[in-house]
């Protein structure tokens, strides 16, 4: 085994430029204390909400403290347990940490079944990636059959699943990604009913072509201009899901909100946030579902690998350039 790697929080960063910001150490992982257990990682899920923990503001979890290792959702094999109900050989899943082996508090693990699922898959469309865009459309969003639904960010992780959760749901399904690629793939592998490209300029008039009948559900991803621009199209009732706001994640201080947003009050719509943690208890509901249409061949999960830990700090950037296609891994 080659030395252990971590990357730790060196500072926060102000604005978008993350250089610097991260700090690689190599400090050697001793025997699992007891409740813990010594985990080998195989692949790590690099986020967009990483951004968000390393603001030092108020959110739904605290922000990181630099020096500390750098929170992220891994899988790994126990290679040493000290706690009751691991054993060496189990797969686990949790916050692991941007690292390559760690001894970690075992009840903040779950166990996972590998023989029947790669382990990667639960950091992707069976992790929290899927529950996110399960729970965020069929819950929230609640689309009904010939309802148009506008996904953005619609090519990546969390945006694929949502906007596929549209489909089964019955409604018409609009996808925004950037790039002719990410369209294609839009309309080809998820089977969606339009797409549009942002990066072509002139969101609303593409959305006025594609959604001919109004929005009745947006699932917003990116914020900024886009929000606004589907604001102006929103049916009356209809419901605007707040999963993120990428386009706002490069500077923190200074995030803006919606211009058209008294068309709020106009139209009656209800407009809701949430994040994972409304719905912890409700995991293997959406776990058997996407899991269900996973075997049945009826759902796509698209991963981007990039191979070796070194990598992290380019993976982390490639997510606001939109390089990553698909969930975004490292493969240890
Ligand atoms: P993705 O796989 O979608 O990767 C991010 C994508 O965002 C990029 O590939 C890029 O796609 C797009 N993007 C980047 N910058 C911009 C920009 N300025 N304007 C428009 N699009 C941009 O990541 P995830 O699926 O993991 O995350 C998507 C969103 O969901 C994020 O906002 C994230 O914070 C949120 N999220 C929320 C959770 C919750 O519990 N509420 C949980 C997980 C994620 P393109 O090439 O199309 O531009």
């Amino acid at each position: 085994m080659p030395n252990p790697t971590q990357f730790r929080l060196d500072h926060y960063p102000s604005g978008p430029k993350m250089t610097g910001v991260w700090r690689q150490t190599s400090d050697p992982v001793g025997s699992p204390d007891v409740g813990e257990v010594r985990v080998e990682l195989a692949y790590l899920s690099v986020d967009p909400g990483m951004r968000g923990w390393i603001t030092p503001k108020r959110s739904y979890m605290p922000p990181v403290q630099p020096g500390e290792v750098m929170r992220a959702f891994g899988v790994g094999e126990v290679v040493d347990s000290n706690a009751d109900g691991f054993a060496v050989g189990d797969w686990v899943t949790g916050f692991t940490g941007v690292q390559t082996e760690a001894c970690l508090n075992a009840a903040m693990l779950r166990k996972i079944d590998i023989s029947h699922f790669s382990p990667h898959l639960y950091l992707s469309g069976l992790g929290m990636t899927g529950y996110t865009g399960y729970f965020g459309m069929s819950d929230i969003g609640r689309p009904g059959a010939g309802d148009t639904v506008v996904v953005s960010a619609a090519a990546g992780a969390v945006g694929s699943i949502a906007a596929q959760v549209a489909s089964k749901l019955g409604a018409r399904v609009v996808g925004i990604a950037g790039g002719s690629e990410k369209c294609a793939y839009l309309l080809d592998q998820l089977k969606l009913d339009a797409a549009i490209d942002y990066k072509c300029g002139d969101i609303e008039g593409q959305l006025a072509a594609t959604c001919p009948d109004g929005i009745d559900v947006y699932f917003d991803n990116v914020g900024g201009e886009t929000l606004d621009a589907v604001l102006a199209l929103i049916n009356r009732h209809g419901r605007i899901v707040v999963c993120g706001g990428i386009s706002q994640y490069g500077d923190m201080d200074s995030v803006k909100g919606p211009a058209n947003y008294l068309q709020i009050v106009a139209q009656s719509v209800t407009m809701r946030g949430f994040t994972m943690r409304d719905y912890l208890d409700r995991i293997p509901e959406a776990f058997m579902a996407l899991a269900g249409w996973h075997m049945a061949g009826e759902i796509v999960f698209r991963e981007y690998m990039v191979r070796g830990i070194e990598q992290f700090p380019q993976a982390f950037d490639m997510l606001f350039s939109g390089g990553n296609h698909g969930k975004l891994l490292i493969v240890i």
